[in-house]
């Protein structure tokens, strides 16, 4: 029931092979900011920290991007074009939407700052910010999502543990370049449910992400020779 085809695995060579290795991460951002060349520059350098990023730059297609899929984390600029950035917090959070949101704010909004906290942000920067800074305050909420989260999902032999990014298969551990390790964390979450190739491509990939033919099929290949029947 893998309707999948597959993709461009170039950084599958920079995944850390062992969970213990720092800097791992399967996560969804969802980037909101509408200065074009900060949004391009922090793409960039988030996919580098090997997160899947998606990009929009006003309020009103944030609200569509969360109401489509939910992202795992967000980057929130206050001040948007259209609908204020606290104007887009407040309404997820009113839709009952937990996921965590990190605003960003011109220098010296302390007042935005605190009413972006109040309305339910869970970190800020000030622009300007380093990049080191961003990735680092993004990895501390990922840590706490990996606290907060059930940490083991079980299949037949096969565990996965969420919080350390480890698989073993009847108690064998198993290394798993990070395409792979995020196709199987996908499958195994939605075990008993058909996914679409779209939806898996949703999971995997950044939007606009260049993508060859046959890489799904790829690491299901691979992922099959790895797991029991
Ligand atoms: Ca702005």
């Amino acid at each position: 029931q893998l309707l999948v085809k597959s993709y461009r695995s170039f950084d599958d060579k920079q995944w850390p092979r062992r969970p213990s290795q720092a800097n791992i991460t399967s996560m969804r951002i969802l980037l909101v900011e509408d200065d074009s060349s900060l949004a391009e520059g922090l793409k960039a350098a988030l996919i580098r920290e090997g997160y899947v990023v998606n990009h929009v730059n006003n309020g009103r297609m944030a609200l569509a991007a969360v109401a489509a899929e939910e992202p795992d984390m967000m980057v929130l600029d206050l001040g948007l074009p259209d609908i204020d950035g606290l104007e887009v917090l407040s309404t997820l959070r009113d839709k009952g939407v937990r996921t965590p949101v990190l605003v960003l704010t011109a220098r010296g909004e302390l007042d935005d700052k605190i009413i972006g906290l109040d309305r339910g942000a869970d970190d800020y920067l000030s622009k300007p910010f380093d990049m080191k800074e961003l990735a680092a305050r993004l990895r501390a909420i990922e840590r706490r999502l990996s606290t907060a989260a059930s940490s083991v999902i079980r299949i037949g032999e096969v565990e996965l543990d969420v919080a350390a990014h480890a698989i073993s298969v009847a108690g064998e551990s198993v290394d798993m370049p990070r395409r792979e390790y995020m196709l199987l964390k996908t499958l195994m979450e939605s075990s008993g449910q058909v996914l679409t190739r779209e939806a898996l491509e949703a999971r995997l990939y950044s939007w606009g992400e260049e993508v060859s033919s046959n890489a799904l099929e790829v690491h299901i290949h691979h992922l099959r020779k790895k797991l029991p029947d």
